[in-house]
This record gives C-alpha cells, sequence and structure tokens, in this order.
C-alpha cells in the first residue's frame, strides 16, 4: 500500500473516532440518545459504500495513469511541482462544490442525495452516509474531471488526505467557541456553516455546499449563516422528499432481519 494511502486511512480513522469521543463529552445538540445504533446504521451504507470506492480507486489510478500519453493538464503548465499540486487541489475542491450544488439543483440527483440529508441526528457518522447510486455517479463522473484536470493518484490521495477530516469535523456534533469558528469558516466550512446545510428548510440546506475550503460558497453566493442553530430543525420534512422516504426503505431492507 501506497504511504500516503495508508496515512489517509489513519486520519480518517483518527479523526472520526476522536471527533466521536468528543461527541459524548461536548455536544453541540445535548439531546442525542442511542448513539451506537445511529452509528451501526450510517456505517452500514459506508460499508457498502466501501465496497465500490476499493474497486474504482484501483481503476482510477490506472486510467490517470494511461491519459497523461495523450493529456497532462496541469501538469503540462510551466510552473513549480508544488504549484501544480496546489492548483490541482483547488480544481479538485472545485468540482466537489460543483457536483455537490448540482445534487441539490437537478431533481434526479437529489433523489439519492437526500438520503445524506435524511438523517435528522447529525454526527460525525452522517459524513459516511450516503445512497450507493450518489456514490457510483460521483465516483463515474470523476474520471473524466480528473482527467481534464491532469491530476494523478498521489494528488487525489493528497486531497483526500486534506479533506477527509475537515468533512468529519463539519459534519460533527461537536461544540466549539464561537470565535474559533468564526476563525475557521475564513478557510474551510465549519460546523456552524454546514448545520445550516442540513436544515430541514430548502432555502437553508441549498447553501453551504464546500467540501474542504469555504471560498466556494462566498464566491458564488451560496455562502449562508443561520441564528439560533439549536433549535433548528435537522433532516427532511416529509413534504421536501416523499421519494427519498420510499427510497430508504428499500436501501435499508437488507439491514433489517
Ligand atoms: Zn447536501
Amino acid at each position: 500500500m501506497d504511504n500516503l494511502q495508508a496515512l489517509s486511512y489513519i486520519i480518517t480513522f483518527t479523526a472520526a473516532l476522536l471527533l466521536w469521543l468528543l461527541e459524548g463529552v461536548l455536544p453541540f445538540f445535548s439531546d442525542r440518545k442511542h448513539r451506537g445504533k445511529h452509528a451501526a446504521v450510517n456505517l452500514s451504507l459506508a460499508g457498502v459504500n466501501l465496497a465500490i470506492l476499493l474497486p474504482t480507486g484501483i481503476l482510477m489510478a490506472f486510467a490517470l495513469e494511461q491519459s497523461k500519453v495523450v493529456w497532462q493538464g496541469v501538469k503540462s503548465l510551466e510552473i513549480p511541482f508544488v504549484s501544480q499540486t496546489l492548483l490541482i487541489i483547488l480544481l479538485i475542491d472545485l468540482w466537489m462544490y460543483v457536483w455537490h450544488r448540482l445534487n441539490h439543483e437537478v431533481g434526479f440527483l437529489w433523489r439519492f442525495h437526500s438520503v445524506h440529508h435524511s438523517d435528522p441526528s447529525l454526527d460525525v457518522t452522517t459524513a459516511w452516509r450516503f445512497h450507493y447510486v450518489e456514490i457510483v455517479f460521483s465516483e463515474l463522473l470523476r474520471f473524466p474531471v480528473f482527467i481534464l484536470i491532469g491530476a494523478n493518484i498521489h494528488d487525489i490521495l493528497l486531497y483526500s488526505l486534506l479533506m477527509t477530516p475537515v468533512i468529519e469535523f463539519h459534519h460533527s456534533n461537536v461544540s466549539i467557541p464561537s470565535f474559533a469558528d468564526r476563525f475557521l469558516r475564513v478557510i474551510i466550512p465549519t460546523p456552524l456553516m454546514h448545520r445550516v446545510h442540513h436544515s430541514v428548510i430548502r432555502s437553508e440546506h441549498d447553501s453551504n455546499y464546500g467540501s474542504m475550503l469555504s471560498l466556494w460558497d462566498r464566491l458564488f453566493g451560496s455562502f449562508r449563516l443561520k441564528q439560533n442553530i439549536k433549535n433548528m430543525a435537522i433532516g427532511l420534512s416529509n413534504e421536501s422528499s416523499p421519494e427519498q422516504q420510499r427510497l430508504f426503505a428499500l436501501l435499508m431492507r437488507p439491514f433489517r432481519n
């Protein structure tokens, strides 16, 4: 296994475990019960998705390697290696913003992405709750996008290593001082920002799409904050997606006895 890949797994797991423990002692929403059961549901979905992601990762490494013969994207620019890598990381994060926004704005994609939003108890495990169809579409679209950018598998691993702890953090139910949130959201999407993204109110959940950087939401007018988040309803209202209720029931059938 590649060193970067091993490091990415270690950071993902360690950050998730630390945040999970912190949620127990410093929760933002203090009414959370049955945390273990809640985590088991979300991690079951993550297990299905991992079975899709592991083989596509190997295919991705091969496709990116082969594509360099005909197209090098950012790698063909005559700039230092570090600048190439930073530009690639920025472009991948921009694509993540665009893809997330499309999942909200295209009705067909929202049918699957709404499974992520259907979690009524936002915490670190929500970062891993996705419908497998969304994962398949996301992976299929990454091939042409990453080839166009000129990324190689090391750039993608580096991006994943940086981005994953950020998405785990902004989904987490950890309470952090408001000055720290204000300071951090200059660079990354913070828990306060991302809680607005999980509001049941559509105009609120159609905001704060950023994965690793908050820059794109500021740039494209989707940055949003809200007062009194502690009283905010999280998840989906029945009328916001009846389709989602059916899909989720179908998806969870294998996990029921
Ligand atoms: Zn979303």
